[in-house]
């Protein structure tokens, strides 16, 4: 497959006619300390993706495009990220694709919600599952975009794709390369930039400015939002600021106070 602007922004770029997950398939590479920042693997069928917490990711083959970059969170000092700040790397990735998608669509329709779902109209398009390697020494973010799913290939009605968005170039047959390329090439040019951002600025995301640049593109924010947390407790009030490590902070209708909550303790955000 002709990937020409996605290979500019790789440092490596793999593509397979079919994977079970290109997460494990990017992990098994990445054990190697060489392989590189910014490696990417992709497939359009892919077999056995998952979500967050053991949850499925659905994806009829050809119609969905599946890629993992790894990152390796070095600071100009070669200094690991500090694990604090790696909750910022899948939130990166969200604004990234975020953007890449809207590039396509137009007209402010797409946007994340945090942490780690891109939307279309308020209908997910693409999710994100971020896994640090067991190594310690780098973040596999994988993505699933629906590129060309028809109305009857949606494995929830909740979930859109670029051709039921009216993308150009998208019909629901098979994706095309062009199509691929146009996603995926914005995709790793904004996610090269703002992993720049960040890592020159120290992983500091207000200083940065790359916390306003999620914030811009997060929907959640502002939103009435009920968070189900593990345990069974729910969390309902308004979505109102990410904080220094990407935790959604929320003004609680409870009791009023502030809550910050990181996206693994999240089992699911739902809007009222
Ligand atoms: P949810 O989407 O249920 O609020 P979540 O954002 O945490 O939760 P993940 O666990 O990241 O979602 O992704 C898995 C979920 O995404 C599945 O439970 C299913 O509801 C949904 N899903 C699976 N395949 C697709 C797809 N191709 N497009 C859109 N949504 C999908």
């Amino acid at each position: 497959m002709e990937l020409p602007r996605a290979e500019n922004s790789a440092a490596r770029l793999r593509y397979v006619a079919e994977a079970v997950s290109t997460n494990d398939s990017l992990a098994a590479l990445a054990a190697d300390p060489d392989e590189p920042t910014l490696s990417v693997f992709l497939t359009l069928s892919q077999t056995a993706g998952r979500g967050r917490l053991g949850r499925s990711w659905i994806a009829p083959p050809g119609k969905t495009l599946a890629v993992s970059v790894l990152i390796r969170p070095l600071l100009p000092s070669g200094e690991p990220v500090g694990i604090e700040n790696l909750g910022w790397l899948p939130l990166l990735a969200g604004t990234a694709m975020t953007r890449a998608i809207d590039a396509l669509v137009g007209h402010a329709r797409t946007t994340l919600k945090w942490p780690n779902d891109v939307l279309i109209d308020g209908r997910k398009v693409c999710g994100i599952l971020a896994e640090l390697l067991p190594s310690g020494n780098g973040v596999i973010i994988g993505a699933g975009v629906n590129l060309t799913l028809g109305e009857d290939d949606l494995p929830v009605p909740t979930a859109t794709s670029l051709a039921l968005a009216g993308v150009a170039g998208a019909g629901t047959g098979a994706a095309g390369a062009e199509l691929v390329d146009a996603v995926l090439g914005g995709y790793l040019e904004f996610l090269a930039e703002l992993l720049g951002r960040f890592l020159a600025g120290g992983a500091d995301a207000r200083g940065s400015g790359i916390l306003s640049e999620v914030a811009r593109v997060c929907s959640t924010l502002g939103q009435d939002v009920r968070v189900e947390l593990p345990g069974g407790t729910t969390l309902t009030g308004v979505a109102k600021a990410l904080d220094a490590s990407g935790r959604l902070e929320v003004l609680s209708g409870a009791n009023g106070e502030i809550q910050a909550v990181a996206a693994g303790d999240v089992t699911h955000l739902r809007y009222e």
